[in-house]
């Protein structure tokens, strides 16, 4: 047995994991208590890491049209389709599209490939659409991507303003340092502003709920409001900025009245804010997909620095403009150039800067200017101008917008690899060539957090199957390529190196990306490497922006013009977002069973008095709609929702729900500066879908249930839980399932009850359920979900007994509220009942809150809830 230390690969807080290695098995995760971003904690997510690891849903050998090839000619036939694809058609019909998962050194020699050998820039990544407008947003005012806040400075500020970040659920650990923070200090401030009512509104000392996409207008009115009472920092203005009249020109219009016209919100609320940023000097604004995910996501980050700036709050500890990245190592995306409009090591497509890297490279065939952004990529391979198309990493079919676009993209392309540890994805679905690629656990590099730590991924055991590293697959084509000068890397140390070589290479201050202090660490020291935030020089050390020297050419800071608009609403408006326990397209936490517990099936959450007014009930089957495509899901009430809003969440994809793939709802519209989409935003209509049959199915392997109007899958212990939906009525329902739901050749119990409709099932063989099939006109009919899924475990002694329906045992513990300690609504409430008034009465009751602390503000709902209808 041993001990790693390596990271988390899910969020941007990139926390430290220490895992319990035994041989080939990781037994066991626990965070970090050595790591600078968590101190030991982990959320549920990270801390069911170990759980994700196997081998059932991995690609585990090249795939060539579905059948096995070898190493040798899958990677020949990669380089020959490269070399064909340039030569007859250019160096811009081939397209690379990476992914925040890959570490550095994949991400950096992928850009190295294709930027500097292929001749082209058409590279870009999926943190395009969680991070490229707050990049934009940072370039446009310090000349160069510069996070200039810490962790830290979360804790130290007196205020802190979270704007479009629902962190309690999408990044937890920082939630609960803030959570902390604010319980040493009371006096500590928090303002949430989110055009919903979310967990992390539990730390709120005020939420404004704004009109979604009016940030903008939100920051401009608090400019003109900074300037006009007189709360600007005269000196850094004049000192470090250029630009400020202009862009309070461009805000002046923005007195109260237009603002709260434009926001919807009161002025109360708004001059309290206003009053709190302008009285406080420590304040941190972080921000997140909310403000970045909007056709004028760039601007709204300005509009948020522009405060900053014009208070001088930068620099300096506990304050300062904040942009939290969604993925694991999209900040290294960014410092090795990751996104098509950039360079290596934060350079840019200036002349000096692409004459800087080729040298460096010693290159043959550099890109001179930007390639294509990814809606933009995907948009030119699908009216055949991207031939070649590689994937690596990541799952475009479902998260791309306008997801239709995509799939015809894949079909129309010469030829499309994914390299990927997954084995069943909808993009692998549409590929020719499947690369396997290794997967957490296997991997060996770094990443970078959203504060700029660089920490070391380990490898913890061997790779699965015959999984490569992405940075070995991609050096070995540069090989058949004829480069195997410029890619002779044996191990990702030596990719790390040459990469902070470049950071520093001419720097001498001018740009604030210089890792050069790293280029000479050898084998041992890349190993034992310590998180590490940069700037690492080889000089002396300074934190970028707090001598108030900024990277751009007269090395001050630049405010923008901000000229606010608003998207047009039109109906219902569409918002999308992440769930607690989910992580992207679901292809690693949609493995685990009680992730799978918090929110079950796929769902479409409405107001409750806007459902009302439409005629529906909570869990009713609903279809939204647009012109781009459809999804249909069960109809959730919740009243942090505003009325006129529908929230879609955006992990479900093909694999795990008939109809879930929301971005077939998000048109291909993006910022003009950054190219994100504008994916929390889109104007749909919902209808209700008549159900005569609902059901649930227990089965050992998932099912094609290709034709039924709604299911939705989760992972249960020993097999997997299907919930169905049919506008059919049960018997005929049951006839279509007899091809999908195969019968055992075991022993086979059934119930009909023609007058009713209800139709039950259990198929059995070697002291295990193997199938269950259970069908109502009415879903009250049918059993708990909780007792479907614990089929899985049950020996069927007396299955005419279990046709009942009836708990084979123990109490139910309803929907899964606490899933490190998998306590359910139902135990929960229970509890309540005997009693148990307050959080440390429940957790002394039932565990449940006291491991990651994701569940709290759930918790304290769950009490306010029952006690006031006890009350009542
Ligand atoms: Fe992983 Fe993010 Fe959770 Fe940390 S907060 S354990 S990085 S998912």
């Amino acid at each position: 047995m041993n001990y790693r230390d390596t990271t988390c690969p899910y969020c941007g807080v990139g926390c430290g994991v220490t895992a319990q290695v035994n041989g080939a098995q990781v037994i066991a995760v626990s965070g970090d208590s050595k790591h600078p971003a968590n101190a030991g904690r982990l959320c549920v997510k990270g801390t069911a890491l170990a759980e994700t690891l196997g081998s059932g849903s991995r690609l585990l050998h090249p795939r060539l049209s579905g059948k096995k090839i070898s190493w040798d000619a899958s990677l020949s036939l990669v380089a020959e389709k490269l070399r064909q694809t340039r030569e007859l058609h250019g160096p811009d019909s081939i397209g690379f599209y990476l992914s925040g998962q890959l570490l550095t050194e994949d991400y950096y020699v992928a850009n190295k490939l294709m930027k500097g050998f292929l001749g082209s820039a058409n590279v870009d990544t999926n943190s395009r659409l969680c991070m490229s407008s707050a990049v934009a947003g940072y370039k446009r005012a310090f000349g160069e991507d510069i996070v200039p806040v810490s962790y830290e400075d979360l804790e130290h500020c007196d205020l802190l303003v979270m704007v479009g970040s629902n962190a309690a659920w999408t990044h937890p650990v920082i939630y609960q340092r803030i959570v902390a923070a604010k319980k040493a200090n009371p006096d500590k401030r928090v303002v949430v502003i989110d055009t919903r009512s979310t967990a992390t509104c539990d730390v709120a000392d005020l939420h404004l709920q704004l009109n979604p996409g009016s940030d903008a207008f939100l920051f401009g009115g608090l400019l003109n409001h900074l300037a006009l009472e007189g709360f600007t920092d005269h000196d850094y203005i004049e000192h470090h900025t250029s630009g400020f009249e202009a862009s309070l020109a461009a805000s002046k219009q923005l007195d109260v009245t237009q603002v709260c016209a434009a926001t919807g919100l009161d002025s109360q609320s708004l001059a309290r804010f206003y009053d709190w940023f302008a009285q406080t000097k420590r304040t941190v604004t972080l921000y997140s997909q909310g403000v970045n995910q909007s056709a004028s996501g760039t601007d709204q980050c300005n509009a948020i620095i522009n405060c900053h700036l014009a208070t001088g709050r930068l620099g300096q500890p506990g304050m300062g403009p904040f942009s939290i990245t969604g993925q694991p190592n999209a900040m290294g995306g960014r410092e090795v150039g990751g996104l098509a409009n950039q360079l290596a090591a934060h350079m840019d497509f200036a002349t000096e800067d692409v004459d800087r890297v080729r040298r460096f490279w010693n290159a043959k065939d550099m890109a001179h200017s930007p390639g294509l952004k990814a809606v933009d990529l995907f948009q030119a391979a699908a009216e055949g101008k991207i031939r070649f198309l590689w994937i690596m990493a990541t799952n475009p079919a479902v998260s791309l917008p306008d997801s239709d676009t995509v799939r015809k993209a894949l079909q129309r392309c010469d030829f499309v690899v994914v390299s990927d540890c997954t084995a069943d994805t909808d993009t692998a679905a549409l590929a020719d060539l499947l690369l396997p690629a290794q997967g957490w656990g296997e991997k060996d590099g770094t990443v970078t957090n959203s504060e700029r730590v660089i920490s070391r991924q380990r490898q913890l055991v061997p790779p699965l199957g015959e999984a490569r590293p992405d940075w070995w697959i991609i050096t070995q084509v540069a090989h058949r390529l004829g480069l195997k000068s410029a890619f002779d890397f044996q191990q990702p140390a030596d990719i790390f190196r040459e990469h902070a070589a470049l950071s520093g290479f001419e720097n001498n201050g001018t740009r604030a990306f210089d890792i050069g202090g790293l280029q000479f660490l050898d084998n041992e020291g890349f190993e034992a490497m310590a998180p590490v935030r940069w700037p690492v020089t080889a000089g002396v050390r300074t934190e970028p922006l707090t001598d108030g020297r900024c990277f751009t050419p007269d090395k001050r800071a630049r405010f923008i013009a901000v000229k606010p608009t608003l998207p047009q609403a039109a109906g219902l408006v569409l918002n999308t977002g992440r769930l607690r326990d989910q992580w992207h397209t679901m292809t690693r936490t949609g493995l685990v069973p009680r992730l799978a517990q918090h929110r079950d099936f796929f769902t479409l959450s409405l107001n409750p008095a806007e459902a009302r007014s439409r005629g529906l009930q909570d869990g009713d089957l609903v279809r939204v709609s647009n012109k781009g495509g459809q999804v249909v899901g069960l109809l959730s009430f919740d009243d942090g929702l505003p009325r006129g809003q529908c929230f879609a969440p955006i992990h479900w994809s093909h694999q795990y729900t008939a109809r879930g793939t929301v971005s077939e709802l998000i048109a291909a519209i993006t910022d003009p500066v950054s190219g994100q989409p504008q994916s929390k935003f889109a104007n749909v209509t919902l209808q209700p879908v008549a159900v005569s049959c609902w059901g649930y199915i227990f089965s050992r392997h998932p099912l094609d249930l290709e034709g039924i109007d709604y299911w939705s899958r989760i992972p249960v212990k020993g097999g997997h839980v299907t919930l169905i939906a049919a506008a059919a009525q049960p018997s005929a329902v049951a006839l279509r399932l007899q091809d999908s739901v195969q019968l055992s050749h075991g022993g086979r119990a059934s119930y009909v009850d023609a007058q009713s409709g209800n139709i039950r099932e259990i198929c059995y063989s070697e002291g295990h359920i193997d199938q269950a099939l259970f069908l109502a006109p009415d879903r009250n009919q049918l059993p708990q979900q909780q007792w479907i899924s614990s089929l899985g475990k049950v020996d069927p002694d007396t299955p005419h007994a279990l046709l009942s329906g009836l708990d084979p045992g123990g109490e139910q513990i309803g929907r899964l509220v606490c899933s490190c300690l998998e306590v359910g609504e139902s135990q929960i409430a229970r509890s309540i009942a005997a009693g148990a008034d307050n959080l440390e009465a429940l957790g002394q009751a039932l565990q449940c809150g006291t491991q990651c602390g994701s569940c709290i503000p759930e918790l304290k709902t769950l009490l306010n809830k029952h006690f006031s209808s006890r009350a009542a």
